[in-house]
């Protein structure tokens, strides 16, 4: 027996080495289940100067702003809803995001009626996920397109213009469900695999932003802020890992952008799947697997960025919910040859729980990293001249506006994952993702955690959680079969 491969069984819970790369959700979560497992050895690196990842909470206007994940989706199976359901910290979301006025881009409104039947035409298009799609080979635009039109003709009084328009705006909000760039990308099939929870699927975090779910896991001190609770000191912040090598049998190199190299026994990766598709082949040494490549290929990061307007006082009407923006064919054909073409994908603006002085908008796919591209002055510029155009009324001007970039950020390169219809044809998943890599002897070495490594939660907090815990539980059977054979 070569002595690496004596040094590496002689490894116990006590002394074994865990470098968990990224501090996300599923990083925290991976940590402090090993903790809790009576692993002594695990460090977090993380290359932002916080932790979190996609989720991010920050003070704005009367309390708090989620730059990133703002709902718990679901209650049925979401271990997030299970961890704080008796914790009074979770509140169902006024329906924001059903009661929204319809706006063309002359300035008519839709009537409520016409307005209702069109939402629910719409929301009555996405398939039912565990039953409708088990044989379907396409995509969920094509589903979804064909689906409201067989619907539509049943109420033949509604204008087909309007129907048309409110699709495709309807195409934008369901592609920032997706994170797709536009619904035909996205496949069917991986629609049916992902797995709604039952329950509520918008429960807001009060004034207190996600971030409490974090602190939670990490149990975190009430009265400060920045407490790291059981990671105290076990995390080291503005670490970029650059290179992660798992040549030799013995140790893995971690290498950082600063030139700091670490070692460890085992390494939990849960960078997103935008960093991997960017730096996966300088990232890994040894190259990755050809599977697990053909995984970070075909599954696909897109962008949702939010837009926030603070205003001195609530700025819509009492009875204006929040709107859609319906685009007029030759509108669109003017904006489409202007500087502000990237405004088509912006699609619609709704209030925010506990926020009555804000406006949060949403914008999706190519337009979206053209907007992170912008300055603030010009996004806002933009987002005025949109109001302008659709709203009968006129607006104040916001004290404040704020936008995300997701995708500019080399730590994330976007927002969250879905399955492609690429994915189909390369019969890859995030099965490949979640593969660990063993070597001869079958210990972990390195491990891949995150939420596109999730089968059926991906995209979500819930599906990251269950990543990292997936993970720390690989390692403790590791560890605990050891044992058992000695
Ligand atoms: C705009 C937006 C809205 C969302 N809304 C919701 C929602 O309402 N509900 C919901 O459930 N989910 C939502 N999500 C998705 C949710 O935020 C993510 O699924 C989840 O937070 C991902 O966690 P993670 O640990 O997998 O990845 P991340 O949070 O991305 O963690 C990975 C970490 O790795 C770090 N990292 C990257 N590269 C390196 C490197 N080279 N070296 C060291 N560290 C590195 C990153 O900085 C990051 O901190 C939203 C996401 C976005 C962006």
């Amino acid at each position: 027996m070569s002595a690496a491969s004596i040094r590496s069984l002689s490894k116990s819970k006590q002394t074994a080495r865990i470098v968990i790369i990224g501090a996300g959700t599923a990083g925290i979560a991976a940590a402090t289940r090993l903790l809790e497992q009576g692993f002594k050895n695990v460090l977090l690196l993380e290359a932002e100067d916080r932790i979190g990842g996609r989720i991010n909470t920050i003070p704005f206007a009367d309390n708090v702003i989620d730059l990133g994940a703002q709902w718990c989706h679901g209650e049925v199976g979401n271990v997030v809803y299970e961890r704080v359901k008796d914790l009074n910290l979770l509140e169902t979301t006024e329906g924001h995001y059903e009661t929204f006025r319809c706006v063309r881009s002359n300035k008519e409104v839709l009537s409520d009626e016409v307005a209702d039947n069109l939402k629910s035409i719409a929301f009555n298009s996405i398939p039912e996920r565990q039953t409708e799609l088990t044989d379907y080979k396409g995509s969920l635009g094509d589903y979804l397109t064909q689906k409201y039109w067989k619907e539509l003709e049943k109420l033949p009084a509604i204008n087909q213009t309007i129907a048309e328009e409110f699709l495709e705006n309807f195409h934008k909000f369901e592609s920032s469900v997706e994170a797709a760039d536009h619904l035909y990308e996205v496949s069917g099939r991986g629609h049916l695999e992902y797995w709604l929870c039952e329950g509520e699927l918008l429960l807001n975090w009060r004034d207190k932003g996600y971030k409490s779910f974090l602190r939670l896991l990490m149990q975190s001190k009430q009265n400060n802020p920045d407490d790291l609770g059981v990671l105290k000191g076990r995390v080291l912040l503005n670490k970029r890992i650059a290179q992660i090598n798992w040549t030799g049998a013995d140790e893995v190199l971690i290498r950082c952008w600063n030139g700091e190299v670490l070692t460890a026994d085992h390494v939990i990766c849960t960078v997103s799947l935008g960093v991997l598709k960017e730096q996966h082949s300088q990232l890994f040494v040894p190259a990755l697997p050809e599977a697990k490549v053909r995984a970070i290929k075909g599954l696909k990061l897109g962008t949702v960025d939010k837009l926030f307007l603070e205003y001195a006082l609530p700025p819509l009407p009492k009875d204006w919910p929040g709107f859609c923006c319906l685009w007029l064919a030759e509108d669109l054909q003017e904006l489409r040859s202007s500087a502000r073409f990237w405004l088509e994908s912006v699609f619609g603006f709704y209030p925010v729980s506990y926020q009555p002085r804000l406006l949060q908008g949403w914008i999706i796919g190519e337009h979206a990293r053209h907007m992170e591209t912008l300055t603030e002055e010009q996004v806002l510029e933009g987002l005025l001249w949109l109001f302008r155009k659709f709203l009968p009324f006129d607006v104040p001007q916001p004290v404040r506006c704020l936008r995300t970039q997701w995708h500019a950020n080399p730590n994330f390169r976007g927002s969250y994952t879905f399955r492609t219809t690429m994915a189909d044809e390369l019969r890859t998943g995030a099965w490949d993702l979640e593969a660990p890599l063993l070597d001869i002897g079958g210990r972990p070495r390195l491990q891949f955690a995150g939420e596109a490594s999730h089968k059926h939660y991906y995209s979500t907090v819930h599906g990251a959680a269950e990543t990292g815990w997936r993970e720390a539980d690989r390692l403790n059977s590791y560890y605990r079969s050891k044992t058992a054979q000695l």
